[in-house]
């Protein structure tokens, strides 16, 4: 393995324009890092993670070489060197995945802040975008913001947000694992149901949050929210806790939580529903 150590990783970033189909030959940045050998010796991440700022999309690809006369250069790697640059690249591009839906989302927020295009914002304090990791598997849809959400601008902040909590930790989860949403951004007055007309005028911020988090499973907490995504499966009363899959997207229809709060009765089915999620997310 002596010849290995003469050989340098360069690992470069190459912006790709979205407005086309072909890497551009001028990359407006070039990314690179030498290690002598070992790929497990690279710079951190987070010194190559900058690069998402730059641009919309990125190809990342990798080039070796060697400074020796080519007869010298061994022509593979080995196992663990293949393995560490493909675990590097895995993670390089999770980070700027990352940090792409990170302002996504927060221009969402912007865009929902300034909305007007339902008259719920008229009498709300605060919107009520969402909240949670943009990098979960899971996304919860409840309706719409209650009295203490419209206070505090946060989803499921009250007695309802409360069981949340319980029946996530019930299956090993925390508010920062999954990203919680509602199909209305701004409360209905007197926490009444929301109109179909404010869930149609509001359903393009969903849309576009669903885009921006790509979950495995969306979870649809209510009817109002599994009658806009599943109109045609059925009451709550009859698919809750079960999983459907509709144009490759997994969904799962749960009682409200505040179902568990009217109904002490319910919560043992609340729970009970709530841990087939793991379930669920196993088979996706
Ligand atoms: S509820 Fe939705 S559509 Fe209506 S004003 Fe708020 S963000 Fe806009």
């Amino acid at each position: 393995m002596a010849s290995l150590t003469v050989m340098r990783l360069h690992l470069w970033v190459v912006l790709r324009d979205t407005s086309s189909d072909q890497p551009s030959s001028s990359p407006r940045r070039m990314i690179s890092s030498q290690s002598g050998g070992d790929a497990s010796q690279s710079p951190p991440l987070s010194s190559w993670s900058n690069a998402s700022n730059l641009g919309d999309m990125v190809t990342i690809s990798f080039g070796l070489y060697s400074d020796k006369p080519r007869d010298n250069c061994p022509k593979f790697l080995t196992k663990s060197q293949l393995g560490a640059m493909i675990i590097t690249e895995s993670k390089v591009l999770k980070g700027l995945n990352l940090e792409n839906k990170e302002r996504e989302i927060s221009d969402l927020y912007d865009l929902v802040r300034n909305c007007q295009d339902c008259p719920l914002y008229k009498l709300a304090k605060n919107p009520v975008a969402g909240a949670g990791s943009v990098d979960t598997e899971v996304m919860f849809i409840g309706e719409g913001p209650g009295e203490k959400e419209d206070e505090l601008g946060l989803p499921f902040v009250g007695k309802a947000g409360k069981l949340l909590d319980e029946m996530l930790e019930s299956i090993g989860l925390k508010r920062g694992d999954v990203y919680i949403a509602n199909v209305v951004k701004h409360r209905p007055p007197g926490n009444r149901d929301p109109k179909p007309e404010e869930i149609e005028a509001c359903w393009p911020h969903l849309m576009r949050q669903i885009k921006i988090i790509k979950p495995k499973l969306i979870v649809c907490l209510g009817r109002h929210s599994l009658a806009r995504f599943l109109p045609d499966i059925g009451p709550i009363s009859a698919v809750h806790g079960r999983a459907f899959k509709k144009k490759n997207q997994a969904y799962m229809a749960l009682y409200h939580p505040a179902v568990g709060l009217y109904h002490g009765g319910m919560r043992d089915t609340l729970f009970k529903d709530f841990a087939k999620i793991k379930i669920a997310l196993k088979k996706i």
